[in-house]
C-alpha cells in the first residue's frame, strides 16, 4: 500500500528536486504533458525578454554581431551535444525534425549508393511518428524507387530486418504512441554489418534518456527543443552527424546559411565545413534564444539521476493505478519493464479521449494519441512524486464519477 507519506518521503529524498524551482509550474495544475511540449523556465522567460527588449529592441541588426546570432544555431547545438553522447562539432540546431529528416535521409542515401549502388531500402517501423515515414514517402517520389523505397517491419523484428538492399535503417528510439524503448545500439551495429547507415530519431528521448550517439556509433540523428528540452512552441530542431561523414556530405537543402561564406554573396553554393553545411536559412533568433536558455535548466544535473527519477515516476504512476483498481478501464500498453520505456506510460482505453477530456477539467494535463491511448508524461526536472498522486487521485475519481462517459467529449478538440 503506498501512502500519502511514502510519496512526500520520495520527494524530500529527490536529489534533483530543486530543479523544479527553475519552471514556471502552471498554477494549480498537475502537468504530464512535457512529453509534448516542455514548461517554460525563469531563464527562458527572461532571455525571449532581453531579446525582445534590448537586442532586437534597442541594438536591432547589430544585434546579429554583437549579441552573436549568427553563431546561435553552433552554439546551441554544442550546448544539446553532451545531452545525446555527441563530442564537440558534431549537433547543430536548426528547422524542424521533419525538415532534417529529409536532410539526413538524402544525406545518407547518397552516401550509401555511391559505394553501394544497389541499395535502395530505407527500412523504419509502420508506427513510426507518421512525419518520419512522410519524409520518405516524398524522397521515394522524387527520387523514384530505384534510388528510394520506404520499407516496413515491426519495431521488435526491426533488427532482424536488414537486409543487402538496406541503404538506411530510420528508427525512433523511444515510441511516441507506447511508450517503448528500442535497442538502438543493437540495431546500429547489425546495420553497418550489413553496410546501411541509421538516422535515430530522439524526440522523446533527448533530455530524458542518456544517449549515446558517439558510442554507439550512430550515422546521423535528429530531435526536437520543444519536448523535454523545454525550448517552447515549435522552437527548432537539432541534427546529429558523425564526424566521419563530414567530408563526404552532400544534402539536398542547400542554403546561405550552410555556405562557406554566406556574406562573400556568390552565385555557387559551396559548403561551409563541418556540420555547418546543413544550416538552409536564417535562424529563428527568438525561439533559438528560447532554446539556449531552456538548456540552462540541465545545470548540475545528470542524465544517469534524470532517467532513475524517470523511471520511478513512472512506476509510482502504474503502482497507483493498480492500487486504486484502475485497470478494468486502462490497459498499459507501455512495456512493463520500466526499462524498456521511455518517459511516459500510454493506457488503451474504449474511452481514452473522454477520460483525458475529464483529466483536463480536474487541473491534471495529460494527452490523447489517436485511436484510444491516453498518454502520460514525466518531466523529472520539474515533476514530482506528488504531481503522480493528484494525478492518479484524479483519474480515480473520473473513473467512479463516470465523468469520462460525458456527452461533451463526442467532439474532438483540433489538438488532442
Ligand atoms: C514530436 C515528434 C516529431 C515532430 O516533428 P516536427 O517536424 O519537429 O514537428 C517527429 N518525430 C517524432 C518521433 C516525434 O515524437
Amino acid at each position: 500500500m503506498i501512502t500519502k507519506q511514502n510519496v512526500l518521503e520520495l520527494d524530500n529524498n529527490d536529489p534533483i528536486g530543486f530543479a523544479r524551482d527553475r519552471f514556471y509550474i502552471p498554477p494549480g495544475k498537475v502537468y504530464l504533458d512535457g512529453n509534448s511540449l516542455g514548461l517554460m523556465s525563469h531563464d527562458t522567460h527572461a532571455r525571449v525578454a532581453e531579446v525582445t527588449n534590448r537586442q532586437w529592441g534597442k541594438d536591432a541588426i547589430t544585434s546579429w554581431n554583437k549579441h552573436n546570432w549568427i553563431g546561435l544555431p553552433q552554439r546551441v547545438g554544442e550546448k544539446i551535444a553532451p545531452l545525446v553522447g555527441a563530442a564537440p562539432g558534431q549537433v547543430i540546431c536548426c528547422d524542424s525534425i521533419s525538415v532534417n529528416l529529409f536532410k539526413t535521409l538524402a544525406a545518407s542515401l547518397t552516401l550509401v549508393q555511391t559505394e553501394q549502388p544497389q541499395k535502395n531500402q530505407v527500412l523504419s517501423t509502420p508506427d513510426n511518428f507518421p512525419t518520419d515515414l512522410y519524409m520518405v514517402q516524398g524522397l521515394q517520389q522524387l527520387l523514384g524507387q530505384q534510388r528510394c523505397e520506404l520499407v516496413l517491419e515491426k519495431e521488435q523484428q526491426l533488427a532482424d530486418a536488414v537486409t543487402d538492399t538496406t541503404a538506411v535503417v530510420l528508427v525512433t528510439e523511444v515510441n511516441f504512441r507506447t511508450g517503448r524503448r528500442l535497442d538502438v545500439e543493437t540495431l546500429i551495429a547489425k546495420a553497418h554489418a550489413a553496410g546501411a547507415m541509421v538516422i535515430v530519431d530522439l524526440a522523446h528521448s533527448a533530455g530524458v534518456l542518456p544517449v549515446d550517439l558517439d558510442a554507439w556509433q550512430a550515422d546521423f540523428a535528429v530531435g526536437c527543443t520543444y519536448k523535454y528540452l523545454n525550448g517552447g512552441p515549435g522552437a527548432p530542431a537539432f541534427i546529429y552527424a558523425a564526424e566521419r561523414h563530414h567530408a563526404k556530405l552532400q544534402q539536398p537543402l542547400v542554403g546561405w546559411m550552410g555556405h562557406a561564406n554566406p556574406f562573400e554573396f556568390t552565385p555557387n553554393y559551396s559548403p561551409a565545413p563541418g556540420i555547418s553545411q546543413f544550416l538552409g536559412g536564417t535562424p529563428p533568433v527568438l525561439s533559438m534564444s528560447a532554446v539556449d536558455a531552456a538548456l540552462d535548466a540541465f545545470k548540475d544535473v545528470n542524465l544517469g539521476q534524470l532517467r532513475f527519477k524517470s523511471m520511478q515516476l513512472s512506476e509510482l504512476f502504474h503502482d497507483l493505478v493498480v492500487q486504486f483498481e484502475l485497470t478494468s478501464e486502462l490497459t498499459l500498453i507501455a512495456p512493463e519493464d520500466r526499462n524498456q520505456r521511455g518517459s511516459q506510460l500510454s493506457y488503451e482505453s474504449e474511452h481514452a479521449y473522454g477520460i483525458c477530456q475529464a483529466l483536463i477539467e480536474r487541473d491534471v494535463v495529460a494527452d490523447f494519441r489517436s485511436p484510444n491511448y491516453l498518454r502520460v508524461g514525466f518531466a523529472p526536472l520539474y515533476n514530482s512524486f506528488h504531481d503522480v498522486y493528484l494525478a492518479v487521485q484524479a483519474l480515480a475519481d473520473v473513473i467512479e464519477s463516470k465523468a469520462h462517459l460525458s456527452e461533451r467529449w463526442q467532439q474532438r478538440n483540433a489538438v488532442t
